[in-house]
This record gives C-alpha cells, structure tokens and sequence, in this order.
C-alpha cells in the first residue's frame, strides 16, 4: 500500500518531537474502519482491512514514507503545570493531504511507549477506544469540529487498569494535534525563535485564510480564541462535557480533543461533572467557557516574549494580549445565543431571548429533564403535537405551560411556517446523542466478542438528526439506575 504521507511537523525545531517507532503486538485484529473518512485521505477500505493494513494500524508494521514522531507539549492539569508531557502513547505516522484539500495528521493512539510516557505504558484499552471512536464520529455527524477516527484495530494482548483489560490501538485524525500545551512547552524553554516558528507553522497550517493584525503572535491568540469560543458553544447548545479541559488537551485548531471523561448530559444538570478524579467540578458542564478562558489566558502567556519579540514594550505586550482575551466573552456569548435560539426555532433576535430560553433551562434542572429529549419534543409542538408531550417531563405544570405560551407568543414574531420552525429546530436538536449507558453496553457487548450493538449505535449517531422508528431506544434517556455515571480516569 502506499499512503501518500508529508511530514511538515519535522521541520519543526528538534525539541517539539522525537522520532520513535510503534511497540509490535502480537494479534491484531480489526474491530472498526471508517470508509468515508479513508476514502477523503485517498486510503481505500481495503487497504486497511487486509493483512498489511491492520499491521500498519496495529503499529506493527511501519508504512512506506511514514517518519512516525511523538509530539512534545506541556500543560496545566486541573490548574497545575506540568512543564514535560507529550505523546505517551500517540505516535504521529505523517500528514496527509485528503481530497477536500485539507492536511490531516494521522496518529496511532495506544501504539507503545515513548519518551514521553513517564511512568505510562503506553497503551490504550478496548473500551476507551472504542468510547472515543463513538463519540467523536457522532460529534463529527452533530457538525461538531473533532478530531476523527479512522479505524480501531484489537492487539490481543490486556492491559492493566482498574482491572485487566483487552488492548487497543485507534488511529486518529486531526487538523492537527497542536494544543495550547505546545505552545506552554516551549515558552518554558525560553526559545523564542522556536516559538516564533511553531507560532508561523500553525497559522501558514491551520488559519491561513486569516488576515494579520501585523503580529503573528495576537493573530493567531485572535484566531484560536475565535475557534475555541465557537467551540464551546456548541459543546453547551448540545450538552456536551468534555471532562479534562487540561491546556494539553485544548486544541489550536479549535477541534474537540481528548475523548477521555467525556459525556453528553441526559437529564439538564449544569453542575454535572464525569470525571472521577475532578471532585471541585472544575470541569463541570457550566464551567466549561470559563474553562476556554483561563485556557486561552495560558495561550496568550506562552506568546507574551514573541510579542517581544516583534518590538513591545511589557506594558504594551500585556496590554494587546489582555485586550485579545477580553474578545473570548462576547464572542462566547453571541455563539451560544445564536445556538439557543435556533434550539427555540427562533431566527430573529429579540431583548428578552436569553431569558427565555435561561428560564426552560432552569426548570428543566429543577425538573431533572432529560436535556436532548426536551428539545427534542419542542419541535413536535411547534409543528403541533399536544403540549403535554413537553409539559409531562416537568414537576411544575403551570410553570411549563405558562413558558410555552410566552415561547409561543415569542414564536408568533418569525415569519415562517410551524413547519420550518420546526425543521430548523430539528436541525439544531438532535434525536440521537451517545448517551453513556448505550456506550457502556456497546462495550460491554464489544468485550463478549459481539461487535453488532457498536455497528448499530455508530450508524445511527451518523444521523443525528432524522428520527429512526427502528431505534426508538437508542433515543432514549437511561433509567435511574444508570444516573450516576462517572468515566475513571485511566483512560
Ligand atoms: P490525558 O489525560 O489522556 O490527556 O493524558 C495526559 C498525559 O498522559 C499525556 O501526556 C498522555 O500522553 C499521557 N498518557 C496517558 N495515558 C498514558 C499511557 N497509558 N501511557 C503513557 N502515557 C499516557
Ligand atoms: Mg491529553
């Protein structure tokens, strides 16, 4: 097989990576191939799934033109730096330039270990991967920017965590996997020429349509700040919790990344976190645009001597940056707006919007809804279902009713048809999420040797959007007893 690799990342200053090769297992097997997303890298279905294919994305086997690398980066973990991590157990195989015209890296996750592994082993567990590759299709399908999977391949061998498991190795797909965590990395190493280097890499690689504002350091901060708050928006407008919103796991991209604790809400808890080990709720669904911002204030700190660099003064240099940052809020702000509205079937922008939708959210919390399942619904009405399918999901009923009919009044302003209302609040709330109880069952089912359940949950999450008869309970909030889910950090 020949994959049409390019290495731009190793032009990069030599402390950014290290060259390294993919640890052998001893019995791949495939569990999973994305032919859309091969076909968009010119790879065809069966060039993975032969032989030669799954030894390449088992790691055993290195492609031709592959320069596998392991990215260096650093990153503030729940607040607190730690000045050396990197790729513990991602090996990055090359670049490739997909039909749509856009470079992608292309990494095998859980492949072995690294220098940076630290006390790691360097791979990846079945039922992480398989979590990863679920969820980020289905935000990809939800018109979420993500990293991709292209395929997950088995290794036969078990690792340790809570308990053993069965290994795994998930090639993955990113615009690119730079993070706010790269740029940390080599502030702290006080080389501003490499800095200024990777600063022109990302910018040239990933906003190239950007006009500069003269400074290649506050053009890019302008352009990720940019992504990072429309990002987050979306992740809110569909209920989405991250989990670890370490800076080494913010992308420059503005991709979701880092499928770790990661969970969509079922019922509306804006206090909800996933992770084990996050026992202040620093990651919490509410907490996730202030998350960005103390993230991007970290981006703009690693920037700070390259705007020194190009000729200010400190005062001058900390003011441009401040000034930058305080763009993230309104940007924020205008994104998650936008995104509510159009979950209200609403297109024009009226004073009282916000409260209107704040004041569904702060029943549903109180009603403990389930947050997909409501808006959901909502659309039905508009197109004029009875309101008790909404009114029947809320302890208070006269509270309910008389918010519908204010959002029905409110309604009565947009000059289109209950039935375009409708559409376009379908198109902005989907049917399907992954909800954690069907992945855990997938996996559960995945462990047994059964494949069927991942292939039917996968391919209804690739349309989200369009109700499906036959998968009524995929849709489906999961009952009480399966509330209290948390995703275990060894991941
Ligand atoms: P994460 O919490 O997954 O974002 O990972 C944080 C850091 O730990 C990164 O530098 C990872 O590469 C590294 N890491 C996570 N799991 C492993 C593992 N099993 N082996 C080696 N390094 C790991
Ligand atoms: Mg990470």
């Amino acid at each position: 097989m020949s994959i049409p690799f390019e290495h731009s990342y190793i032009q990069l200053p030599q402390l950014l990576f290290e060259r390294v090769r993919p640890t052998p297992v001893t019995q791949p097997k495939l569990l999973a191939v994305n032919d859309t997303l091969a076909e968009t890298l010119h790879i065809s279905r069966n060039e993975i799934t032969c032989p030669d294919g799954v030894a390449i994305f088992a790691g055993n086997k290195i492609p031709n033109g592959a320069e596998p690398i392991a990215l260096a980066y650093a990153g503030h973990q729940f607040g607190h730096l730690v000045p050396q991590l990197g790729d513990g157990r991602a090996i990055l195989l090359g670049e490739i330039t997909g039909r749509d015209g856009k470079r992608y890296d292309v990494q095998l996750k859980g492949a072995g270990r690294t220098p940076y592994s630290r006390r790691g082993d360097g791979r990846a567990a079945i039922g992480p991967v398989l979590r990863e590759y679920l969820v980020s299709e289905a935000m990809f399908a939800l018109g979420v920017k993500t990293t991709r999977s292209l395929c997950a391949v088995a290794t036969g061998e078990l690792v340790y965590r809570e308990i053993p498991s069965p290994g795994a190795v998930l090639t993955r797909v990113a615009l690119s996997h730079l993070r706010v965590g790269t740029f940390e990395y080599v502030a702290l190493r006080r080389d501003v020429d490499a800095l200024e280097r990777l600063t022109n890499y990302a910018l040239a690689r990933l906003y190239r349509d950007r006009s500069s504002n003269g400074s290649v350091a506050l053009t890019l901060l302008e352009a990720v700040i940019a992504s990072q708050a429309e990002l987050v928006a979306h992740w809110m407008a569909l209920g989405f919790v991250h989990g670890v919103m370490n800076t080494d796991n913010m992308a420059i991209s503005g991709e979701t990344i880092d499928y770790g604790p990661c969970a969509f809400l079922d019922t509306y808890s804006p206090e909800r976190t996933f992770s084990s080990i996050d026992v202040n709720g620093r990651y919490s669904f509410i907490n996730q645009p202030n998350c960005a911002q103390w993230n991007l204030t970290r981006l703009a700190e690693a920037l700070f001597p390259l705007v020194l660099k190009e000729g200010h003064v400190e005062a001058k240099a900390t003011a441009l940056l401040t000034e930058c940052l305080k763009a993230f809020s309104p940007q924020y702000t205008a994104a998650y707006q936008m995104r509510l509205r159009r979950k209200l079937g609403l297109t024009l922008e009226t004073a009282d919007d916000a409260a209107l939708a704040q004041d569904l959210l702060t029943m549903m919390a109180a009603s403990k809804v389930d947050y997909t399942l409501c808006f959901r619904r909502l659309a039905d009405v508009a197109e004029g279902a009875e309101a008790s399918v909404i009114t029947s999901l809320f302890a208070d009923l006269e509270a309910i009713g008389g918010w519908l009919r204010r959002w029905e009044h409110r309604s009565q302003q947009e000059s289109r048809s209950d039935a375009a209302r409708a559409a376009l609040m379908r198109g902005a709330n989907p049917a399907f999420i992954p909800r954690n109880h069907r992945i855990e069952e997938v996996i559960a089912a995945a462990l047994q040797g059964d494949l069927a359940p991942f292939v039917r949950l996968h391919d209804v999450l690739a349309r989200p959007y369009e109700d499906r008869l036959d998968a009524r309970d995929l849709a489906l909030p999961p009952g009480e007893e399966q509330w209290d889910y948390r995703t275990f950090c060894g991941t």
